[in-house]
């Protein structure tokens, strides 16, 4: 696309909210039977170098965006918080300990979520308003979980990926933002898919977006901002940005496939998609009236 068409392409179209998950390599779900919880201050860490690199990536850009951030990270690297606050980006809570919330009990979940946003609010000292499930790991066996965020002080999550797949996913949710049953005080801000033939496809990042040529996301991100006239959600972690993390080693080739797979492109990938689109914070785009 020339330098001109994609100005008017931008120009068209809605400011889409950016989004980050701060995790390191090895806290990823899909390496959590590889990798135990107690291990995790043993091995090297990569995500406080590779987000700064985000922050700068960001900052040649001009866009701000939502840092979804584990209180795991948020101990161990204040300063990281205090500089993703001071250029201005939205911070936001993953949980502490990067548990799927389909193997906690209420309890468990609210305890762990509890600690991270108070760690963040102290560090940061903002209130932090948005949630994000490791792992899109709230879907229709466990809406209770959207009861607990709103009760915790949450304004909104975006926890639910609308989307059929083998590791998380809630297919028949509604696509874009809802007020939970029963917890009307919160608002849920599902991930973007497009909707094609019948189905719903992932157009909101993650491995998809390293997977498919630029070009596939790029066409979806703009049909549903002209088509629908709805704003996307897009979502990436640090760690997709560095090819020369430690490899993993027994692991199955589909996991592997999902987690290697075209790391080396994918700052070129978002460089693009930064400067093809308009993007914002979660809670600049959804919450502030407009
Ligand atoms: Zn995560």
């Amino acid at each position: 696309m020339s330098k001109q068409a994609s100005m008017v392409f931008k120009s068209d179209s809605l400011v889409n909210a950016m989004t980050v998950d701060v995790e390191d390599y090895f806290q990823v779900s899909a390496f959590e039977r590889h990798i135990a919880r107690d291990s995790w201050d043993k091995l090297p860490c990569r995500v406080e170098r590779n987000t700064n690199r985000v922050l700068e990536l960001f900052a040649d850009h001009g866009v701000r965006a939502t840092f979804f951030t584990l209180g795991w990270v948020a101990e161990r690297y204040p300063c990281l918080i205090r500089h993703i606050v001071d250029a201005g980006h939205e911070l936001a809570c993953h949980g502490y300990n990067h548990v799927r919330v389909t193997e906690q009990t209420p309890v468990e979940f609210s305890t762990d979520v509890k600690q991270a946003k108070q760690l963040l609010e102290d560090i940061s000292g903002c209130p932090v308003l948005g949630y994000r499930a490791a792992s899109y790991s709230i879907g229709a066996k466990n809406l209770w979980a959207l009861q607990v965020l709103a009760e915790l002080g949450f304004q909104y999550s975006s926890s639910i990926y609308p989307v059929k797949h083998d590791l998380y996913g809630m297919p028949e949710a509604p696509r874009f933002r809802f007020r939970p049953v029963g917890a009307e005080d919160l608002q849920e801000f599902p991930i973007t898919t497009v909707r094609f033939g019948g189905r719903n496809f992932p157009c909101g990042g993650g491995g998809y977006f390293r997977l498919l040529p630029y070009g596939v996301s790029r066409w979806a991100i703009a049909r549903v901002n002209a088509s629908e006239r709805q704003s996307c959600i897009f979502y990436f972690h640090p760690w997709e940005i560095d090819p020369d993390q430690p490899r993993q080693k027994g692991i199955s080739a589909k996991t592997r496939l999902r987690h290697y797979l075209n790391l080396s492109r994918m700052e070129r990938r978002l460089d693009r998609l930064l400067r093809d689109f308009r993007w914002d914070t979660m809670a600049n785009v959804f919450l502030t009236p407009s």
